[in-house]
């Protein structure tokens, strides 16, 4: 089912926009900021929000920083981000692994990836093993590794981007997931993750090694998975029909809210273009930035 677009250009757009909706989901790059720079406008419009008790979340697929890392970025430009308002795919994972998958606390969890993945279970009662254990940094030996014989108690392996990603990592990861009762959960599967002008491997290219090697298909987390937007409307309690996605790229944010039953407003700050947009007939709503929201609404 396609839509017509409408492009969101008066007050009275957004009047509709605000009275059908209290729950306002956002991806960040492209939205909110490019990198480290902040969309002009964009703020204020979170602030809006807030002033009218509008309930705001941001999803990330980025699972090298936890939630409390996000509001330390949003503090920088200006708005006291609540970690209840961040929703970042290792908080997903870690999430998915205990209302869905309902892990029992006591079991243990091998880490493939970074602090953010460890953090976000640790605070969900999960015992961690890997991640940034520095041991892992030593050059594999199946005869000197602390980390066999395998630990009993690891249910499950939670997988995602890896910057120090290396054999040892690999080779403990896949002797986890040889074991069919072992879940396999991934924060995300981008193939690419774009970091200033440059396109470096994203996490689906990391844990592509041990998914190949183990023939197992990871159980997706992140945008636009519907595992994502499970656990958020599960963790928040959310009225899907009261919900809009706001977003930059048709293919991941427009499909997650569409998918998922949520209202969808494709703002141009990030890499769609106009004409694009409306020839998917993706997107309920188009504005060429978050900012015309505060914009218009004045
Ligand atoms: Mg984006």
């Amino acid at each position: 089912m396609t839509n017509s677009p409408v492009k969101v250009t008066s007050k009275e757009q957004i009047k509709q926009i605000l009275d059908e909706h209290d729950t306002f989901i956002f991806d960040c790059d492209g939205v909110i900021w490019l990198g480290s720079h902040v969309i002009p406008g964009a703020i204020e419009t979170l602030k809006l929000l807030r002033s009218l008790n509008k309930q705001v979340i941001f999803v990330t697929n980025n699972s090298t920083k936890s939630r409390k890392t996000y509001t330390q970025k949003f503090a920088q430009f200006g708005y006291d981000a609540t970690k209840e308002e961040v929703f970042g795919s290792a908080y997903a994972a870690a999430t998915y692994l205990d209302k869905f998958v309902q892990l029992p606390k006591d079991s243990k969890v091998w880490v493939y990836g970074e602090s953010g993945i460890v953090e976000e279970l640790e605070e969900l009662g999960y015992e961690c093993l890997g991640g940034t254990d520095e041991r892992l940094n030593e050059k594999f030996s199946a005869s000197t590794t602390p980390f066999l014989p395998l630990d009993p108690k690891v249910g499950a392996v939670v997988a995602g981007l890896d910057t120090g990603m290396n054999y040892h990592r690999s080779a403990i990861a896949l002797q986890y997931l040889l074991n069919p009762d072992v879940h396999f959960i991934a924060t995300n599967i981008d193939s690419t993750f774009p970091q200033k002008g440059m396109i470096l491997p994203g996490a689906g290219s990391c844990i592509e090694s041990v998914a190949y090697a183990s023939g197992r298909t990871p159980t997706a987390c992140g945008k636009p998975s519907q595992n994502m937007l499970d656990a958020i409307v599960s963790d928040k309690g959310l009225d899907r029909k009261r919900c809009i996605m706001v977003g930059d790229r048709l293919n991941t944010d427009m499909k997650f809210g569409k998918d998922g039953g949520l209202s969808t407003l494709l703002v141009l700050t990030g890499i769609e273009t106009e004409k694009g947009a409306f020839e998917s007939g993706v997107p309920d709503y188009i504005a060429d930035s978050l900012g015309v929201i505060s914009e218009l609404y004045e």
